[in-house]
């Protein structure tokens, strides 16, 4: 069995010889014809980031290293189980590597990088480096020793060099600390937890962490649920294009799971951009010392709307306090370099995900900081530190402030079915879209303009999602009638636009179309408009009747 001891191999050499670097191994697992089979794919990435990609390197047969590749095998499921669990016992690659004319010079490359790092790690502790060179002969017994004990040597250079990297900057983390806690008027009860992670460990920590919040599947599902309310395409890939974005976009963390502030390796506090990220990221570590931040809705999973807003309370605080600590120390051509610096590179990132994923990512620090900056108004940062006992409930009351401090404060409505079964299926996405989010899908299918007039005056909203596109409920509730027919004709003109529909119905307060959706649109007396949009008429009059 050559391909996965190939893929070993590869990756091993890959470490050392240039210019093939390996960058990844994708594997993905599908049912071919009719039998239970699975198709394998292994992708290997070129050498520099502009080869991700387009440059991929050919695996197999051995010896084509520079062609592009794209491999596919298929196996029985029965072959596949044993050539898995080959691989795992790492019986595969033993067996294989005696027939490879890789291997031999894969060892004295393992050799070399052997004498590099035994050097730099005896350098830092004569007692790490390991005192026993290696066998000079190649057998795969010697082969699999050295790639652990390589392994081993890298982690300890690792270490050592994050432990230096957290010296090194302590007395610059220091004063960002204390003046921090000068702006924000808190104390540090405890000392902040410092981690430092590679770009790779930080990929991994933020795959770690959201996986910890919502599973592969209910990612999908809503996915999903978003592409039927018409804010995402069709299958969109989200849960990796999160990860992509969180990645790449900061030069620290703030992880409320494990109370640590999470720094980037190369992200150099020499940099003045990176002291001001540290200064936002250190106003969490203090919110989460005196509010707790895991007692804030922030990962509920049935009211994405709220957990917006109670991120813009969170977000909108820290970027309040990034913005001062960036006027007190730096010059206005800093200030001015810096928010170019930020706003382009936050651009570059996010300037390929569709608008909702968009906005929703810059929602809560843009219009957090102007939500927190009207109670900081009110009462400076005590106000400000007051909210956390009662944090904002909706996106409605973050981007119009007075929703939230008017006594009484505005709640929003809430929705509710007695079951929410339908058909005996239970919907596979519950939630609601807020004001924040049918501002974003108007302003997507239609314009601005029309966004922002037919989302306002929003009280309360709930949507169904049924699977595999089969139907979608969503209720939605108004501050007067006014409001709820602009939200109705907005959204009688989206759902025209993106379907193409035959209308088969139309007067004041009802809009029906049979085909290619069968969309059911109505206005009630009491404010409320309800939308289904379904994949067939029985589906519709289900949810027609749902109570
Ligand atoms: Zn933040």
């Amino acid at each position: 069995m050559h391909p996965p001891a190939l893929v070993r191999a590869r990756q091993q050499a890959a470490r050392v010889q240039q210019p093939f670097r390996f960058v990844e191994v994708r594997e993905h697992l599908q049912p071919v014809g009719d039998g239970v089979q699975a198709a394998e794919t292994f992708f290997f990435h070129g050498p520099t980031l502009a080869d991700n990609g387009s440059g991929l390197k050919r695996a197999l047969p051995p010896g084509r290293g520079a062609s592009s590749f794209r491999l596919r095998m298929t196996f029985s499921s029965r072959s596949r189980v044993w050539l898995l669990a080959m691989l795992f016992l790492g019986l595969a690659p033993v067996a294989c590597e005696k027939k490879d004319p890789l291997v031999e010079k894969r060892f004295k490359l393992l050799l070399e990088e052997n004498a590099r790092l035994r050097g730099a790690a005896a350098a830092i502790d004569p007692k790490s480096g390991g005192s026993v060179a290696p066998v000079a002969n190649f057998t795969p017994a010697e082969t699999a020793k050295l790639v652990a004990e390589n392994d081993r040597l890298r982690e300890v250079l690792d270490k050592h060099q994050k432990a230096a990297a957290l010296e090194a900057n302590k007395g610059q983390r220091e004063a960002v600390e204390k003046q921090v806690t000068e702006i924000r008027g808190l104390e540090f009860k405890e000392p902040v937890d410092y981690q430092v992670l590679n770009r790779k460990e930080i990929k991994a920590t933020i795959s770690g962490k959201l996986a910890e919040v919502f599973s592969v599947e209910e990612f999908r599902h809503m996915a999903d649920a978003m592409a039927a309310i018409g804010l995402l395409p069709a299958n969109y890939p989200l849960r990796g294009k999160y990860i992509d974005l969180l990645g790449e976009q900061v030069a620290a963390f703030y992880d409320q799971h494990q109370h640590k502030l999470v720094m980037y390796e190369d992200a150099t506090l020499d940099n003045a951009q990176n002291r001001v990220v540290l200064a936002h990221e250190l106003t969490h570590a203090l919110q989460d010392q005196h509010f707790g931040l895991k007692k804030l809705p922030l990962e509920i999973k049935t009211n994405d709307d709220r957990a917006s807003a109670a991120s813009a309370l969170v977000e909108g605080d820290a970027t309040l306090v990034m913005s001062e600590f960036m006027l007190k120390n730096m010059s206005k051509q800093m200030f001015k370099d810096s928010m170019v610096a930020s706003f382009t590179q936050n651009m570059k990132q996010l300037e390929t995900a569709p608008r909702f994923l968009r906005e929703m990512l810059v929602f809560p620090y843009l219009r957090g900081q102007e939500f927190c900056a009207a109670i900081y108004g009110l009462g400076g940062y005590e106000a400000v530190s007051a909210a956390y006992a009662q944090p904002p409930t909706s996106t409605a009351q973050i981007l119009h402030p007075q929703k939230y401090l008017a006594t009484p404060r505005e709640e929003p409505i809430e929705i509710t079915w007695a079951d929410t079964k339908v058909k005996g299926e239970a919907p596979i996405g519950d939630n609601v879209v807020g004001e924040m989010g049918t501002r974003i899908l108007f302003t997507e299918w239609l314009d601005a303009a029309t966004g922002e007039k037919a989302g306002a005056g929003w009280r309360g909203d709930r949507y169904l999602y049924f699977g595999g596109g089969e139907a979608l409920i969503w209720k939605t509730v108004w501050g007067s009638a006014e409001e709820a027919a602009e939200f109705f004709q907005a959204e009688q003109k989206m759902l025209t636009k993106r379907h193409g529909l035959t209308v088969t119905r139309q007067e004041e307060g009802r809009f029906e179309a049979d085909g290619p959706r069968v969309i059911r649109l109505r206005q009630t007396p009491a404010n409320v408009v309800i939308v289904i949009d379904a994949k067939n008429v029985e589906w519709a009059t289900a949810l027609d009747a749902l109570k």
